[in-house]
């Protein structure tokens, strides 16, 4: 062992130790993963009688090779145990995938617990990526319920996004008198850009 790898033991083992004696919730970054790849023994010790069962279905090799890639996958996203614990504690249970695809679309639970604040519910995973790859920022999306929009859905957000309709947009078109507008026309006004224009009828 070189002596970085002692220093990452020593750092390691007091951090468990302040974890246990000091602060329970201190994150404690894992050193290994441990895979008991089997329930089966071929041995027979007498000290021991798991042999005397026969686990049926277990992971074949080609399922086992799919979890240490998930593994590496995970590692190499940044996705820990501790933002795991932290998007659960947020209410999903997202895959191995869906979590590395909210590490790279920066999904963090701070982001879904104010989601939820706006008032959108059951939040999928591909909901809170596609709010995020479309930049729908809470404070965004406040502003927009707050213009008469109370109840939009992630559909909705995203179309509005993609559509380049902002709050901005919106105050400009009631200022106009054009109030009450559904999003469809909303965003039709917008893709027609004739906002500036004094008179403006919707068919
Ligand atoms: S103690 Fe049990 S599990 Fe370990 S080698 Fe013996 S039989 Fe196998």
């Amino acid at each position: 062992m070189t002596a970085a790898d002692n220093a990452s033991l020593v750092a390691f083992f007091s951090q468990l130790a302040v974890k246990r004696w000091l602060v329970p919730g201190l994150h404690v970054r894992p050193l290994v993963a441990e895979l008991f790849l089997t329930e089966n023994c071929n041995l027979r010790c007498k000290s021991c009688n798991c042999w005397l069962e026969n686990t049926k279905g277990e992971l074949t090799t080609d399922e086992w090779k799919n979890v240490l890639r998930q593994l590496i996958a995970l590692k190499i996203h940044g996705v820990t145990g501790e933002y795991i614990r932290q998007i659960r504690a947020a209410g999903l249970q997202p895959t191995p995938d869906e979590l590395m695809a909210f590490r790279i679309h920066h999904v963090t639970a701070d982001y879904i617990n104010e989601l939820k604040q706006t008032g959108l519910r059951n939040l999928k995973a591909q909901d809170l990526v596609a709010l995020r790859i479309h930049g729908a920022e809470t404070a965004w999306i406040r502003q927009i319920q707050a213009l008469g929009y109370a109840n939009l859905s992630v559909d909705n957000i995203v179309a509005l996004r993609i559509h380049g309709v902002t709050p901005e947009f919106i105050r400009d078109a009631q200022s106009h008198g054009l109030k009450d507008l559904s999003l469809d026309k909303l965003i039709q006004l917008k893709q027609l850009g004739i906002l500036k224009t004094s008179a403006i009828t919707f068919i």
